[in-house]
This record gives structure tokens, sequence and C-alpha cells, in this order.
């Protein structure tokens, strides 16, 4: 008999093997995966918690589940096989590398065969993706973007011209809340099955990071489309606006909070871009560029870097073309090893819930590790173990190549930037111990220092870069000035403090 063998991560009933009628599910639950590093336990709580849920359901609708509880795969097959010896099994191909070719050989191994078969989790498959950027670097994400718009048809106009004109309406999503701002409340999940065991069960068995309470996570199908749901009607209208924007009472904004649900197959991409593109349509209230810059985070981004990731692994993981050596300061782990507001908000978020968006995790939490010269790899680890959708495939393109320039496959520069930058962004400096406004002394943003010795650091590699040209004027500036040399030095107090766990 052949069997559909569903991994944590692919959860979905509506595409892929489960949607065909099987005969047979397995699923295996081994925590062997949950050791081997310090997760968010807010993480491991949604994933076996969402894949006892879809147990359940399916047995509800008749289909026969064989749930193994293992500490590792193999020994979850060993278990199968001896009931049901000889069963073809078939596979969506895992988004990790090597992962098809590991399970193949377990699965081999214990006289049964493997089909791996599309992963219905992505709407691009790799063939396509191949024909438009190749399958060496540099990979484009602007240019594949408007590929995928024109292949789904997606806001673009029976001309095949993009809708309003324009391919991308990002200009007009860097606005900063007005001061009486508040953003719509995001809903709340009702838990009273399997996640209060879960949840005790992960507490005693792992060694975790982060908050365990307050658990407040999608897990079943139902609850995935009340999240869709909820920012559809809510939140998408303000999604563009305010993408870009940080506050320190407000840890959501606009955002969709659905990537830990998508990322586990409780949501597919195209339903949720096409919800996105209907209400568009349907209501006077959603912006283009919400919706525009909405699709471009699921069709384009999430898409490019899966694909990025599947060419450019497994050298991406320890890529590391800065050299940037030193460990991650404990402030990462402790949001109270930090006067810095910015900084101790953002882990106090993912500490809390696995979660901060996209503009903390890059223009914070990664412009911090990138400009102090800590290790893309110190840092993927600290993103992989912290946040609730991280996934092997998503974490590290996004930690290695975008957020610390560990590699330039598909970055053309390193996103660094000055307290300038967080200052005009956020409202966190107001209310902070340091001044965005000083480069030099003890009250000085820490941000400042580190960005201008950044600069001074990789001036070999990156003064060439076309992208970096009115930057290194600036220091040139300041190099003419003379106060290059203080700023050097206030960048290693910085250091040296953020290393003793006192900045
Ligand atoms: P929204 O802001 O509402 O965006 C909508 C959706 O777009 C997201 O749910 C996500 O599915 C998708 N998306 C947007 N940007 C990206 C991107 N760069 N890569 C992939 N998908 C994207 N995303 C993860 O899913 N897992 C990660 O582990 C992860 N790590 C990141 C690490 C760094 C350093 C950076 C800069 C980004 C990372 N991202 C990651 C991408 C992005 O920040 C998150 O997807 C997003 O913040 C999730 O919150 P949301 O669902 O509210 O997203």
């Amino acid at each position: 008999m052949t069997a559909v063998w569903v991994l944590g991560d692919q959860l979905s009933r509506r595409q892929g093997p489960l949607a065909d009628d099987p005969d047979r599910v397995v699923m295996v639950e081994a925590p062997a995966f949950a050791r081997r590093r310090r997760y968010h336990p807010q993480k491991l709580v949604l994933v076996f918690a969402a894949m006892r849920h879809l147990r359940d359901e399916l047995r509800e609708d008749g289909v026969e589940v064989v749930y193994e509880r293992a500490e590792t795969f193999g020994e979850g097959l060993d278990a199968y096989f001896e009931q049901y010896p000889g069963d073809d099994l078939v596979v969506q191909r895992p988004a990790s590398h090597g992962s098809a070719d590991r399970l193949r050989r377990l699965v081999e191994a214990r006289g049964g065969s493997l089909d791996v078969v599309a992963n219905a989790n992505f709407v691009c498959p790799p063939a396509q993706f191949d024909e438009w950027q190749g399958t060496e670097p540099p990979f484009d994400h602007e240019s594949f973007y408007r590929e995928m718009r024109r292949e789904t048809g997606y806001l673009v106009d029976d001309d095949g011209s993009p809708e309003g004109g324009d391919w991308n309406y990002d200009d007009q999503n860097r606005e900063t809340p007005p001061s009486d701002y508040e953003s719509p409340p995001v809903p709340s999940f009702d838990h009273d099955e399997h996640v209060p065991a879960v949840r005790e069960w992960v507490a005693d068995e792992f060694d975790t990071w982060g908050d365990p309470e307050g658990f407040d996570w999608p897990v079943t199908r139902e609850q995935a489309e009340r999240a869709l749901e909820d920012f559809l009607d809510h939140r998408l209208p303000g999604f563009g606006p305010y993408e870009d924007a940080v506050l320190a009472d407000d840890w959501h904004l606009e955002h969709s909070l659905l990537s830990s649900a998508l990322n586990v197959g409780l949501l597919d991409p195209e339903e949720v871009v096409e919800a996105a593109i209907d209400e568009y349509r349907s209501r006077d209230d959603v912006p283009l560029n919400s919706v525009e810059g909405f699709v471009r985070q699921i069709v384009g981004w999430r898409e490019f870097v899966r694909h990025v990731y599947r060419h450019q692994m497994p050298g991406l993981a320890s890529a590391n073309q800065l050299g940037a050596d030193r460990d991650l300061p404990p402030l990462y782990w402790d949001p109270d090893a930090t006067d810095m507001a910015c900084l101790g908000s953002a882990v106090g978020r993912v500490y809390d819930r696995g979660y901060a968006h996209h503009i903390e995790r890059l223009m914070l939490l990664s412009n911090f590790a990138l400009t102090y010269g800590a290790s893309p790899q110190a840092l993927n680890d600290w993103f992989h173990g912290g946040f609730v959708d991280a996934y092997h495939w998503v974490v590290t393109p996004n930690v290695v190549g975008m957020g610390v320039f560990g590699t330039d496959a598909f970055t053309t520069k390193p996103y660094a930037a000055s307290a300038n930058y967080v200052d005009r962004m956020s409202d966190h400096c107001r209310g902070c111990a340091f001044d965005p406004d000083s480069t030099t002394g003890e009250r000085a943003c820490p941000f400042n220092s580190l960005y201008w010795d950044f600069l001074a650091t990789h001036e070999d590699r990156l003064r060439s870069n076309h992208r970096m040209g009115l930057v290194y004027s600036h220091l040139d500036d300041k190099r003419e000035a003379g106060s290059l040399p203080e700023i050097r030095e206030r960048a290693r107090r910085v250091r040296r403090r953020a290393a003793a766990g006192d900045l």
C-alpha cells in the first residue's frame, strides 16, 4: 500500500498528497529534531500541537493515521514498518537542504520506498525559477517578482502591465504612524485542546529559550483561516503604509502574523494572496500599495529566498564574506543586558512570542550584529532557535544573506544603518538612555560608532560598490575632519561593553 508521510511543516490538506484521498497516513513525532538547538518553546508547541490536531482531524474524517511517537524518525519508521512491512511512502520534497535524500535512505533501509513529490507549500516550481534566474548567482528579486506577477496574473492588467502602472509601490510604504495611532487588535485563539498538554511536555522535555506562557498562534486550519480573515478585515488596508515602522508600544502594527501558519502548511500561499486581492477588489478602503506590498512579500520574497537557498546550499549556511567572527553579545538572550531601548524591546518581543516583525529583524537585530561584527552563523543559530516561523530554508538566506551580508548572492549591499534610520522609523529613541544624534561620548547611540567603524573596517571591499558611494563620501568627511579615530575608539568600547553584557 502507499501511505502519505506527513512532516511537521507539511500540514496542508488542500494541496499535495493529502489532497488525494490517501489510504493511510504516517506521522512521526520525533523529539530528537527539537533537541538539535535551543528552540523557542512556542515554536515546539506550535509544531507538535498542530501535528496532533491534524492527526485527529484526519481520523475524524475516516483516514487511517499511524502516529508514531519515537525519539528519531528512524525509530518511528522502525515501528511503522514492523506493522506495515514493504509499504511505499510518498512525501512532499522537504525545503531543507539534503532532507529528501536523508528521508529516502531511512525508508529504504527499512525495506520501503519513498516517492518524493513537489512541495505544495510554494507557488513557483524549481524548474520555473531556474529558467528565469538560472542556477548561479547573482539572483535578482525584482525581476523574479515581476515574472511571478506575470505568470500568476496577480495584479496584472490584460495587456500584461502591472496594475496601477508600477510593479512596486514601496515608496508609499515607509510612513511613520501619527502620535495618536492605534493598530487594530490581533485575534486570540482558544487553545484548550492539545496545546496545554504539549506545553507541559515541552517544558519537561526540552532545553528552550523564550516564554512558554501566552502562546497565541494558530495550530489548526480553522484558527489559521480566522487569522487570515482577521488580517484581511482589519489590517490589510494599513499593511503597506506602516510596514517599515517600529513602535515601542505596539509589537505587531498591521503585519499579518501569518508566517508561522504559512510555513507549516496551515495556510497555502496562493489562497492567502488571492484572498488579499479579492479584498482589494471588493472594498474601497484597501489601497493598491498595501495589497501589492503584501503580494510581493509572499509570491516575491518568500518564494525567492526558498530558491536562492536551494541553489546556494550547502555553502550559504557557512558563508561569511566579511570574515565576521565575534560571538553574539549576551543582550541577544537577555533584553536587560542593554540600555538600548530599540534592541532591548526587539529581543524582549522574540523572548515573549518568538516573533518580531520584518524591520525589527532586519534593521535592529541583524543591523546590530552586522555592525558589531558577529558571525553570520552565530546570528543564524539565534534566529533559527528564537522564532516561531524559523525553518532552515527561510531563516538562513534571510539572516546570512539579507541580514548580515555573509554572501552577495542576492543582495547588492549590506543593510547597515546608523541611529538616524532607527530614529526616523521608530519612536524608541525618545525613551532611550542613548542619544541618536551623538556618535562619540558615553551617551552616544552605539549604532552610530558601530556603523562608521563597520564602513571603515570593510572599506576595501565596499567602497567600490556604486550603491555605497554616498555613505563613503560621508566617511571621507569624517576622516578629513579628524573625527574617525575617536569614533572608532567609541566603537571598540561599545563592543567591549556589549560583550560584557553591559551596554
Ligand atoms: P508580514 O509582514 O505580514 O508579511 C507577509 C508574509 O510575507 C509573511 O508572513 C511571510 O510569509 C512573507 N515574507 C515577507 N518577507 C519575507 C522574507 N524576507 N522571506 C520569506 N518570507 C517573507 N520569515 C520566516 O517566515 N521565517 C524566518 O525564520 C524568517 N527569518 C528572518 C530573518 C531575518 C534576518 C529577516 C530580515 C527576515 C526574516 N523573515 C523570516 C522574513 C520576514 O521578516 C517574516 O516572514 C515576517 O516578519 C513574518 O511576519 P508576518 O507574518 O507578520 O509578515
